[in-house]
C-alpha cells in the first residue's frame, strides 16, 4: 500500500498530477478542495461554511477539514493506497493524517512536492480562472492571499516530512508528461 502526498502551492498542478497518478499506480485520489466545491454546489451545511473561507483565500478550518478527510478515507476503506492532494496543508493536519494511517496499520510513504516559483503561480491561476469557474481563481488579490497563506501555514510542513525522510521535491515547471514522468521516479522507488 502506497499513501502519496502531492503537495505544492496552489497552482503548482497537484490536481493536473494526480489524475495521472492514480490510474497509473491504482491509488485513490482525494483532494479536499474538491470536495469542498461539490459540497458548495451540493448546498450542504458544509459547502456554506467552506465558502465563507474559501472565498476569501483562507484556509478552512482544521477540524472540520480533518473530519471530513477521515470520512473520505473510511469512505475507500478497501483502497490499495491514496493520493492525498491538497491536504495536509497545517501541522494539526498532518497530525491527524499520521494517526489515521497508524490506525489503519499503515503510513504516509512520501510527500512529493511540485515546486514552482510564486509568479509563474499566480500566472497559472489567473489562466485558470478564464475557464475553471472557480472563484478564487477569478480575482489577482484573492490569488495572492492563497499563496500567502500557503506560506503562513503549508509550507512548514516540507520541514515536519523532511525530519522522517520522506519529502522529495520535483521541479514543477515543463510539460504536463515530463512532471508526470519526474514524480513517477521517485513514487516508483517507494
Ligand atoms: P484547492 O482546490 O486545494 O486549491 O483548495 C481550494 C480551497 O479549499 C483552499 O483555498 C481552502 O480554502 C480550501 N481547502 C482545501 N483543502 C484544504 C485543507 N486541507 N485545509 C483547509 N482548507 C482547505
Amino acid at each position: 500500500m502506497k499513501n502519496i502526498v502531492l503537495f505544492g502551492p496552489p497552482g503548482a498542478g497537484k490536481g493536473t498530477q494526480a489524475e495521472f497518478l492514480k490510474e497509473k499506480y491504482q491509488l485513490v485520489h482525494i483532494s479536499t478542495g474538491d470536495v469542498f466545491r461539490y459540497n458548495i454546489k451540493n448546498n450542504t451545511e458544509l459547502g456554506t461554511l467552506a465558502k465563507s473561507y474559501m472565498d476569501k483565500g483562507h484556509l478552512v478550518p482544521d477540524e472540520v477539514t480533518i473530519n471530513m478527510l477521515k470520512a473520505e478515507v473510511e469512505k475507500n476503506a478497501k483502497a490499495n493506497g491514496f493520493i492525498f492532494d491538497g491536504f495536509p496543508r497545517t501541522e494539526a493536519q498532518a497530525e491527524a493524517l499520521s494517526k489515521l494511517m497508524e490506525e489503519k496499520d499503515s503510513q504516509i510513504n512520501a510527500m512529493v512536492a511540485l515546486e514552482v516559483d510564486d509568479e509563474v503561480l499566480v500566472g497559472r491561476l489567473l489562466e485558470r480562472g478564464k475557464v475553471s469557474g472557480r472563484a478564487d481563481d477569478a480575482n489577482e488579490e484573492v490569488i495572492r492571499e492563497r499563496i500567502a497563506e500557503y506560506y503562513r501555514k503549508t509550507d512548514i510542513l516540507k520541514g515536519y516530512y523532511q525530519k522522517q525522510d520522506k519529502y522529495f521535491g520535483v521541479n514543477g515547471v515543463g510539460s504536463i508528461e515530463e512532471i508526470t514522468e519526474r514524480l513517477s521516479k521517485v513514487i516508483d522507488k517507494l
